[in-house]
């Protein structure tokens, strides 16, 4: 152990660079107070973020992050929730981590007092945004009700910490918990999902992950559909058995070409296609499992008598509860499938605004791109 790992403290700044949210899509650098941890509290000196789609929605519509009760624009808050770095101040009665650990930090600590909480489903925490003035319940979400990653050191919550290893970079550890969502969702469908058979419609991030997630926990075969060659191919690199692109196949029909006519046992929507989950209907077996990890951006039709008649269970999910973050962990350190795949582009801090362009625009094939802060 080395002297700064065995200090209460590595040396921190008083202030520090933040992008700070003024009006729907003006992101600001700005000069903040570095932040002190309370109690069950870390300063985290954020070494990585990488940008997610949650992210532009916040941007340039607000929800879902609320801030103060209300819209989170012109309050002073810093956005940015799939960051990672290391430990560089503890918190009074904090033992649990040391100093100089590098860590991923779990989105959302929850309250910690919910039904919901108490239950491990700190996601969907009872107390969302109830964080200030008469309603401070404690609620903690980073770059949702809480500041976020897109700075230079953020405050977090012991139980949002999950340990990285040596081996891994920083880049890889941002992908931590996109991949505790693929977790998180197929625990939710069956956790012991080896030998079921998976299609995941929606080649996006979380899509990807599922796949190689999926794979990972034995699933099989594995279906990835979707309408882009390029990442229709990375899916096959991170696990896929069969891609179908729906722009020239009929993804019902070519589901069950591959499965032989039975359908699958799960499908795990990640496209948010207005289309989507009747086609799951259409593609899991009598008695299967659909969950939705995407939405569309309007209420859509569904066919209903189908999925009564077929005894089909649904499940949404949001962000990744269940300490599957954790998990996601494990396997990446395991090399249980290679993340670092879906890395496409890394900025500096100062360049948040072009690292959005690249993202948004999906500009040289851009999948996950990485902000290197330090
Ligand atoms: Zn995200
Ligand atoms: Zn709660």
């Amino acid at each position: 152990m080395t002297a700064a790992t065995q200090a209460k403290s590595l040396s921190v700044p008083k202030t520090m660079k933040a992008w700070v949210l003024d009006g729907p899509e003006q992101l600001r650098l700005t000069e903040k107070p570095v932040p002190e941890p309370g109690p069950a509290e870390v300063l985290v000196r954020v070494d990585a973020v990488a940008i997610c789609g949650t992210d532009v929605e916040i941007i340039t519509k607000g929800l879902p992050a609320i801030v103060q009760g209300g819209s989170p624009f012109n309050k002073n808050f810093t956005p940015g929730h799939e960051y990672m770095g290391t430990i560089v101040k503890l918190g009074a009665g904090v033992d649990e981590h040391k100093i100089g650990e590098r860590v991923a930090v779990e989105i959302h600590a929850g309250c910690g007092r919910c039904e919901r909480c108490r239950m491990g489903m700190y996601t969907s925490c009872l107390n969302y945004g109830l964080n200030y003035a008469d309603h401070d319940k404690g609620h903690r979400a980073n770059g949702f009700t809480t500041d976020g990653g897109f700075a230079q050191y953020a405050v977090n919550h012991i139980n949002t910490l999950v340990h990285v290893a040596d081996e891994m970079s920083d880049a890889e550890a941002t992908l931590i918990v996109t991949a505790g969502t693929a977790v998180y969702a197929l625990d939710v469908l069956g956790g012991l999902i080896a030998g079921a058979s998976l299609v995941v419609t929606g080649p996006g991030p979380i899509g990807l992950m599922s796949v190689a997630v999926g794979k990972a926990l034995g699933a099989g075969p594995v279906i990835l559909t979707g309408t882009r060659d390029s990442r229709l191919n990375l899916g096959l690199k991170l696990g896929a058995d069969h891609v179908v692109n729906i722009g020239t196949e009929n993804p019902v029909e070519a589901v069950k070409r591959i499965t032989g006519g039975k359908g699958v046992n799960y499908v795990l929507e990640c496209s948010g296609a207005p289309n989507a989950l009747n086609e799951a209907l259409d593609m899991v077996q009598r008695g299967g499992r659909i969950c939705l990890a995407a939405f569309p951006g309007e209420p859509v039709p569904v066919d209903l008598a189908k999925l009564v008649r077929n005894n089909i269970y649904l499940y949404g999910i949001r962000g990744e509860g269940n300490s599957a973050t954790h998990r996601a962990a494990a396997l990446m350190a395991q090399k249980r499938f290679d993340a670092k795949l879906m890395h496409t582009h890394t900025f500096t801090l100062e360049e948040v605004p072009t690292a959005f362009k690249y993202f948004r625009g999906r500009i040289e094939d851009a999948i996950k791109v990485v902000i290197k802060v330090s």
